[in-house]
């Protein structure tokens, strides 16, 4: 892993007044690109010959670098490049997906802390995270004996939570896992990995934080909720015909939402995302940095369940170019998660303590 000390010494050769920002071309790119041109920032898109079409249409980025796969991005020439352009690299949901724990080594200055992208890979370093920081997470098994009410089993890396079942003993578990084991969705050995949480009953709002370092405060910048295939679908087939066809539910993110939460709800919010940052600070220097995001449940007793942390920008601040109703009450003015992004890396600037931004 690229250590800080090696991200100061590249930063110091920087142009400080022609900075970069650079990204990945999809996820979040859209909102990342236009927030620093609207700061007055160069931006770069790294697409490959698929997705370029989209930041060509739109008109965003300065510059589009074509790479064959997102892979390429780790090559000394690219790397080079970027380098020559002053680019700070801002990290979204493909830097994980496509590059995993590589993006540990790339020899670029990455907005956030880079350590704590790999915990967002890791449910058990995720659940130490949010237990510590004293954050409702729905009850795990260990051994399917256990199971007494409903629970959702879920695999490592299962795309659109392919292969995701629901059960609600110990029999049905391996009923339906050996239903999904014939349909080739999972197969007998991947059952191991099996990771048994009780299944929550109520709805999903992903509040999406920022966490500045040049205001010393945590913000709440929007909230949305995902629109996902074919559990969003299921809703819309009557009982008798669901239990004829016996849909699989799936999990893939097709879009999102905005959500803006009852009122009283937002002081265990804001409270639940300090507790998290502090929490960030004891297991990583120095902790959070920039966005990230809960993935909750809220019941209806209106208890808030976190399954899940994203620790960088979530595809569900797209909602909310050019704002949310947070954002706005709280700047005065448009911002969104991409615009806060380069206004952090601007005012850390200006105050030199860019070096507490990147990593
Ligand atoms: P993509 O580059 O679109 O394949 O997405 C990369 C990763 O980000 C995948 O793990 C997606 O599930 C996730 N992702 C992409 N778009 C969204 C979205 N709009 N909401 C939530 N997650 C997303
Ligand atoms: P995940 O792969 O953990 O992001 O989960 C995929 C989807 O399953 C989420 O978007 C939620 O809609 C749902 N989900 C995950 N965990 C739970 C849970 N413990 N209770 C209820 N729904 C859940």
């Amino acid at each position: 892993m690229i250590q800080k000390s090696q991200i100061n010494e590249l930063i110091k050769d920087y142009d400080k007044d022609d900075i970069t920002v650079g990204t990945i071309g999809s996820h979040s790119a859209l909102n990342i690109l236009k927030g620093a041109e609207e700061q007055g920032l160069n931006s770069l898109c790294i697409c490959t010959k698929d997705s370029k079409i989209t930041y060509e249409s739109f008109e965003v980025g300065d510059d589009i670098l074509t790479v064959s796969s997102y892979h390429e991005i780790l090559n000394k020439e690219i790397i080079e490049k970027l380098k020559q352009k002053n680019t700070i690299l801002i990290p979204h949901g493909s830097f994980n997906a496509y590059l995993r724990e590589k993006v540990l080594d790339l020899s670029l200055p990455i907005f956030g802390n880079r350590s704590l992208l790999t915990w967002e890979t890791d449910r058990e370093k995720q659940r130490k995270w949010l237990n510590q920081a004293d954050i409702k997470l729905p009850e795990t098994y260990e051994d399917p004996s256990k199971i007494t009410s409903p629970v959702i089993v879920k695999f490592p890396g299962a795309k659109g939570g392919r292969g995701y079942f629901l059960a609600n003993s110990e029999e049905s578990y391996h009923e339906k896992a050996q239903k999904m084991i014939k349909k080739g969705l999972i197969k007998e050995k991947e059952l191991e990995k099996a990771h048994i949480q009780d299944y929550i009953i109520g709805v999903n709002a992903y509040p999406h934080f920022f966490r500045s370092k040049a205001e010393e405060e945590l913000e709440l910048l929007g909230m949305d909720r995902r629109y996902e295939s074919t559990v969003d679908s299921m809703g819309k087939i009557p009982a008798q015909e669901q239990l004829e066809i016996n849909p699989n539910p799936t999990y893939t993110v097709v879009g999102n939402f905005p959500v803006t939460a009852r009122e009283s709800l937002l002081s265990e919010i804001i409270e639940m995302g300090k507790r998290v940052v502090k929490t960030s600070e004891e297991i990583t220097d120095p902790g959070i940095v920039g966005p990230f995001c809960l993935e909750t449940v809220f019941t209806e007793d209106l208890e808030i369940y976190t399954f899940e942390i994203s620790a960088r920008i979530v595809a569900g601040t797209n909602v909310e170019i050019p704002n949310s109703s947070y954002s706005y009450i709280k700047h005065g003015e448009k911002m969104y998660a991409g615009k806060r992004i380069a206004k952090e890396i601007i005012d850390c600037k200006n105050s030199n303590k860019l070096s507490e931004i990147l990593s």
